[in-house]
């Protein structure tokens, strides 16, 4: 489905961003999996990526936070692979705490992170969807954006700015035939969320009685990745078992 295509994903080294990077090499598109510092698995996503499913994978060290990284690795993956034709802005951190004793330093980072890391990576890349009249841009946000979750300020604020971040894009890199679209995911079983104690208070409040998987989100994001999304841009699609309705 998605072959010749390449995709970059963002904090592709565990949790969500590594089921999505499987998901899309799965189905044919030839993968550059970024990550800040777990190179180490990393590298053992792309070994698995390339005996599983035969495209060619690339692993970048790249902190979203850091624009002239961005850019730099971004030229790297255009040198070495072509093109780019799906980014998956994944990447993302919490620092929760509540509002009155939350760190400045903590709402910063986790703002830098999550939100401005999706700016700088929109717009290393953007150049090249609009040369090239196509680009899938999925951004990885969350129902705390929409819900605004207390305990999360900084986290509810750069979800919610990634979501507004969602709409601009899709509005100005539009006529250029390149989609931008949200995923707003719930309580997914990662590393994130290991050591929340409320996971089973959660439960009473998912209709679907389970929580998510990351391949729940990677689905998702297959879907948006692929030409079966062609008409939708600007989107926030919850993935969420219904938490957030
Ligand atoms: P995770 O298991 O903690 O993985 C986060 C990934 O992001 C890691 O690979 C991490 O790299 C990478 N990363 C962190 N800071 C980075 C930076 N500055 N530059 C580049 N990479 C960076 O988290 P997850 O649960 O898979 O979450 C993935 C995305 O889904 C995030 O945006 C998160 O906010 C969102 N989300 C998650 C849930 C959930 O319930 N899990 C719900 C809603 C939304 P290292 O491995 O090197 O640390």
């Amino acid at each position: 489905m998605l072959n010749e295509k390449v995709a970059v994903v963002t904090g592709a080294s565990r949790g969500i961003g590594a089921a999505i990077a499987e998901k899309l090499a799965a189905n044919g598109a030839a993968v550059a999996i970024l990550d800040i510092g777990n190179l180490e698995a990393a590298e053992a996503l792309k070994g698995k990526i390339a005996d599983n499913f035969g495209v060619k994978a690339m692993v970048y060290q790249c902190d979203v936070t850091d624009s002239e990284q961005c850019v730099e690795v971004v030229k790297n993956i255009v040198s070495e692979f072509g093109k780019i034709d799906i980014l998956v802005n994944n990447a993302g951190i919490t620092r929760d705490a509540l509002l009155v004793t939350m760190e400045e330093e903590n709402f910063d980072k986790v703002i830098d992170t999550n939100l401005k890391g999706c700016f700088n990576m929109i717009k290393a890349c953007g150049r090249n969807f609009i040369r090239n009249r196509y680009g899938k841009i999925i951004n990885i946000a969350s129902v705390s954006g929409l819900l605004g979750t207390a305990g999360q300020a900084n986290y509810a604020a750069s979800k919610a700015g990634v979501i507004a971040l969602t709409k601009v894009t899709a509005r100005e890199f539009g006529a250029k035939n390149v989609c931008c679209n949200a995923i707003a995911p719930g309580f997914i079983e990662t590393d994130m969320t290991k050591d929340l104690q409320n996971g089973e208070e959660y439960l009473k409040s998912i209709p679907l009685k389970r929580l998510g998987k990351p391949e729940d989100v990677a689905k998702l994001a297959l879907f948006l990745a692929d030409e079966a999304s062609d008409y939708i841009t600007g989107e926030v699609i919850r993935v969420d078992g219904g938490l957030a309705i």
